[in-house]
C-alpha cells in the first residue's frame, strides 16, 4: 500500500497566479519560487507560471542555478545576493539577479567587470530592521554600487513587509512612507522598485512599486492572521493524502502512541495513518487537529510519530486502505497549521523527500 503522496494541483497554481495578476494592475509580478517553491518544487511552479507571471525571486544563488539549469528563463531575483566576485560572476553566467542588502557585498564584488554586467537590487529596510540598508544609509550604498563596472546602470530597489498580515496597518503604512521617502533621497533615482509580499498586495494596493512578490498566495495559503485563503478566492495548490493502515478498537481507559497523551473516554473506533512528522506532518499537532478520512471531517488523537497518526474514527465510515487526507483540497493548510502552532509556511516547506510527488494539470 502506497505511504504519503502529496498533490500539486497546476490550475490551482495559475489559479491563484491569476489573482495575483487582478491585484497587481499593472504591476509585474516577481513569484516567490525560494525554499523548493514553499515545498512544491521549484522548477515545477517555474514551468507552471511560466506565463503566469514576469519573473521569479529566490533566496540563494545555488536556488537559482537550478532554476537555470532546468532550463527557466524568466527574470530570477536572489534575495541574499552574492559576497564574493566568484559569486557574483556565478550570477552573471547566470542572468541572476542578486539583492545588495550589506555593504560587504558592495566591497566584495569589488571595482572589476564580469564579461556580462550584472542587473542588480538593494534592499531598504523599511521597517523590519532585519537585512538592508537603512534609509540614512541607501544613498551613499546605491550610489558606490551604482559606480561598479560589474553592475548595470539604475540598480532596482525593493523593502520587504514586517507586518502586512495583521489587521493594525498603520506599521506598513508607516513602511510604505519610508519607503517613498527613501527613494526620493536618492539623485534621479530610475530603477526598479517592489514592496509588496502576498499580504501586500492584497490588503495595500497603494503600495504601488514596478514588481510585486507573492509567495504564500500563490500556493493558496491564507497570507493574512486573520480570515481564511478562500476569503480571496485562493484554491489550495498541495494536497498531502495517505491510508489508514489499521483500524481498531480502543477500550476505554487505554492511552494510544508515545506518552499515552490520549486516553480512550470509551470503546472507541481509531485508525492509524501511514505518515508522521517523518513525512513532514506537523509533530505538534494536538488532539483535535482535523483530519479528513474518507471525505469526512475527523480529528488526530495521541501523539504524532515518526511514520504514523492516529485518528478518532467514533461516527466515522472508515476501513483499512481507505484515503486520508491531512490537507489540501478539503481541508484548508491554514486550519492544521493554526491547530498546530505554526503557519501554512512552515508546513509547506517541511514536506520531506519520503513523500512521493505527483503533478496534476
Ligand atoms: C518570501 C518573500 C516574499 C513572499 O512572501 P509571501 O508572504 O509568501 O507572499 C516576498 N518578499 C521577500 C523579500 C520574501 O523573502
Amino acid at each position: 500500500m502506497r505511504r504519503a503522496e502529496l498533490r500539486i494541483d497546476r490550475s490551482a497554481l495559475r489559479h491563484n497566479a491569476e489573482i495575483a495578476r487582478r491585484a497587481a494592475g499593472d504591476r509585474k509580478i516577481l513569484a516567490a519560487v525560494k525554499a523548493d517553491g514553499y515545498g512544491h518544487g521549484a522548477a515545477t511552479v517555474a514551468e507552471t507560471l511560466r506565463e503566469s507571471v514576469d519573473g521569479l525571486m529566490v533566496a540563494s544563488l545555488g536556488e537559482g542555478e537550478a532554476l537555470r539549469q532546468a532550463g527557466v528563463t524568466l527574470r530570477i531575483v536572489v534575495l541574499q545576493g552574492v559576497t564574493s566576485q566568484a559569486e557574483a560572476r556565478r550570477a552573471a553566467k547566470r542572468f541572476l539577479e542578486p539583492v545588495f542588502h550589506h555593504e560587504s557585498q558592495i566591497a566584495a564584488v569589488g571595482t572589476v567587470g564580469f564579461g556580462l554586467p550584472l542587473t542588480a537590487w538593494v534592499k531598504l529596510d523599511s521597517g523590519m530592521h532585519r537585512v538592508g540598508f537603512t534609509p540614512a544609509e541607501l544613498p551613499e550604498a546605491y550610489a558606490r554600487l551604482r559606480g561598479l563596472r560589474g553592475i548595470r546602470p539604475h540598480p532596482g530597489v525593493l523593502t520587504h513587509f514586517a507586518r502586512a498580515d495583521e489587521p493594525d496597518r498603520s506599521p506598513t503604512d508607516t513602511q510604505i512612507a519610508t519607503f517613498r521617502s527613501a527613494l526620493a533621497s536618492l539623485d534621479d533615482f530610475s530603477g526598479e522598485t517592489s514592496l509588496c509580499n502576498s499580504a501586500g498586495l492584497l490588503a495595500f494596493p497603494e503600495a504601488g512599486g514596478d514588481w510585486v512578490r507573492p509567495g504564500i498566495m500563490l500556493y493558496g495559503g491564507n497570507p493574512f492572521v486573520t480570515g481564511t485563503a478562500t476569503d480571496h478566492g485562493l484554491r489550495p495548490v498541495m494536497t498531502l493524502t495517505t491510508r489508514l493502515i489499521a483500524v481498531r478498537t480502543l477500550r476505554a481507559g487505554e492511552p494510544i502512541g508515545y506518552g499515552g497523551r490520549f486516553v480512550a473516554p470509551e470503546t472507541m473506533p481509531v485508525g492509524v495513518a501511514a505518515i508522521g512528522y517523518g513525512d513532514g506532518y506537523p509533530r505538534h499537532a494536538p488532539d483535535g487537529t482535523p483530519i479528513v478520512v474518507n471525505g469526512q471531517r475527523a480529528a488526530v488523537i495521541g501523539r504524532v510519530s515518526m511514520d504514523l497518526v492516529t485518528i478518532d474514527l467514533r461516527g466515522i465510515q472508515a476501513q483499512v486502505g481507505d484515503e486520508v487526507e491531512c490537507w489540501g483540497a478539503q481541508l484548508p493548510i491554514d486550519a492544521v497549521a493554526g491547530r498546530s502552532g505554526t503557519i501554512s509556511y512552515e508546513l509547506m516547506c517541511q514536506m520531506s523527500g519520503r513523500v512521493q510527488r505527483i503533478v496534476t494539470d
